[in-house]
């Protein structure tokens, strides 16, 4: 059981203005600029951190590039880097609780879920690649007999990555832990709302032992720092996880500069469909409103769309819209609460102007659509359920990364699936049904990276995540993460 009482005493701690994280300690940005944390709690100001500018980013890639030059960890022992991975992992289930209340405060996702979804898996996914990095090898090609053909995997060099505000411990894992397995060095750029637990992991990767410069965390604007790092020369890949937007600069600054690789984890509007003949459709109901409103929305495999079959969709409606109503949203440091706060001022606007969007295209507002506990000074919102919504208007359309969930009724599975189809995403989806042979067509038909059956969500890091369409490229975890960050070179030696 988590105490609520430390929890209460940890949010109240100061919290010390931050450096970059660049060569093993904290810096100042040359310019000396700063901006500050705001909380979405309550509006606070929490402290302060860096403002990295072109030349802060540089000095981060070439402490990384001399890193990987020198070898302490590119060419360390697998043995040796697989311990201080293991020691990474301890650290972060040490500081488990301190590193979730940090994340907390700066971006407002419910404590209860923070603690599994940030330290937890960050710490399964370090251990999760520590293990590999003794067991994933190279290969001998089956040449003819006067010639060896060996296929080495090796580490790219210095990796760049770029990462959102919901889950930075949790994503940034995803990229930083596999890329360290292979041997790299990586420049993590984390999102303005949500740098602090980040700059910690940073701190912890150091007292477990990673050598100098081989892990730099630089904070700064998406539109310098983030740019900076996209267009260095000196990066040799690119792991992305945010908007499709950004994610077009990205490929723009890789054309424009070395024509480093870019892999990218965009946004999704994930169909979540459900046959009358589900197995239990109450479950299936719950299942459904947390899939879409914990993290109050911010979530990019959220399942923004229900589809229910015709048959029993006004009445299943009603029970998702019944359960919505009764969604526990308020302080993220209160375990009990189920949804927290929306990550920032702007995001809450921006998620009310598309509440406001839906009515005038004509959709059917069930329940919520409201910022809440406003006099908080925190930023908040009811969870909301439209139905009647048509495949043509823009909530059915358009990634609102937000508490919104879009009801969209259907009459076969034909037309399930061309619902399900008819977006420009294609991250996640599920499939409510007891006919097996069903589950297995509709697993075939939907474009989407991961569709579950029966459930929705908790996909584990033994399986990849990653998008079709414009939901991204390539895959975060999962063994086929380590493709990401190695190279494959042959040696191709004559025997005669
Ligand atoms: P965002 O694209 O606005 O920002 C993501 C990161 O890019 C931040 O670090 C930001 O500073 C940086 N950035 C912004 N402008 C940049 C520029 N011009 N050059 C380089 N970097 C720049 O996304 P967000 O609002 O932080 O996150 C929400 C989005 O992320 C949603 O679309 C969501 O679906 C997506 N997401 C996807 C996944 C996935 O695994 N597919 C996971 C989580 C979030």
């Amino acid at each position: 059981m988590t105490d609520q009482a430390t929890i209460d005493r940890l949010r109240t701690e100061e919290i010390a203005s931050q450096g970059l994280f660049i060569g093993g300690k904290q810096q100042a940005a040359e310019a000396g600029g700063t901006f500050d944390v705001i909380s979405p709690i309550d509006g606070s100001r929490l402290t302060t951190v860096a403002d990295a500018g072109a030349s802060d980013v540089d000095r981060a890639v070439r402490s990384a590039r001399k890193a990987f030059d020198k070898g302490a960890w590119s060419r360390a022992a697998p043995t040796e880097r697989k311990k201080v991975m293991h020691r990474i992992a301890n650290l972060i289930e040490k500081h488990a609780l301190e590193l979730a209340v940090l994340g907390v405060r700066d971006n407002g996702t419910e404590i209860a879920m923070a603690l599994k979804a940030e330290p937890g898996s960050c710490a399964d996914t370090f251990r999760y690649y520590a293990e590999a990095i003794d067991k994933v090898c190279g290969e001998i090609a089956p040449t003819v007999e006067n010639v060896l053909g060996l296929v080495h995997r090796e580490p790219v060099g210095v990796v760049g990555a770029i990462v959102p505000w919901n889950f930075p411990l949790m994503i940034g894992a995803w990229k930083v832990a596999p890329a360290l397995a292979a041997g790299n060095s990586v420049v993590l750029k984390p999102a303005e709302t949500a740098s602090l637990t980040l700059l910690r992991l940073a701190e912890l990767c150091a007292e477990a032992g990673l050598p100098e410069g081989v892990f730099n965390v630089v904070t700064g604007r998406g539109a310098v720092a983030g740019e900076a790092l996209g267009l260095h020369m000196d990066v040799d890949v690119l792991a992305f996880t945010g908007s499709g937007g950004v994610g077009r600069r990205l490929l723009e600054y890789s054309a424009r500069s070395n024509l480093k690789r870019v892999y990218l984890e965009l946004g999704g509007k994930s169909p979540n469909i459900v046959f009358a003949d589900a197995p239990d459709l109450d479950r299936a109901a719950r299942v459904a409103a947390f899939g879409i409103f914990r993290n109050s929305g911010q979530v990019c495999v959220a399942g923004s769309r229900l589809l229910v079959e015709h048959s029993i969709h006004e009445a299943f409606a009603e029970r998702v819209a019944a359960i919505a109503t009764k969604i526990k949203v308020g302080d993220p440091l209160d375990m009990a609460t189920e949804a927290g706060a929306i990550n920032s001022a702007e995001q809450l606007t921006k998620t009310l102007s598309h509440v406001d969007r839906a009515v005038s295209e004509g959709a059917r507002l069930k329940t919520g659509g409201e910022r809440i506990l406003e006099e908080t000074g925190g930023f908040y919102m009811t969870p909301t359920v439209f139905d009647a919504v048509s495949p043509d208007m823009t909530l059915a359309c358009e990634e609102v990364f937000g508490p919104v969930l879009a009801v969209m009724p259907f009459n076969d599975e034909a037309e399930a699936i061309r619902i399900a189809n008819a977006t420009t995403y294609g991250l996640a989806s599920a499939v409510w049904t007891a006919n097996l042979s069903r589950a297995h067509r509709m697993v075939r038909e939907i474009r989407a990276g991961v569709v579950h059956v029966n459930t929705y969500g908790g996909a584990d890091v033994t399986v990849p995540l990653g998008g079709v369409k414009q939901s991204g490229n390539g895959h975060d975890k999962s063994l086929h993460a380590l493709d990401k960050y190695t190279d494959l070179k042959t040696a191709w030696i004559s025997l005669s």
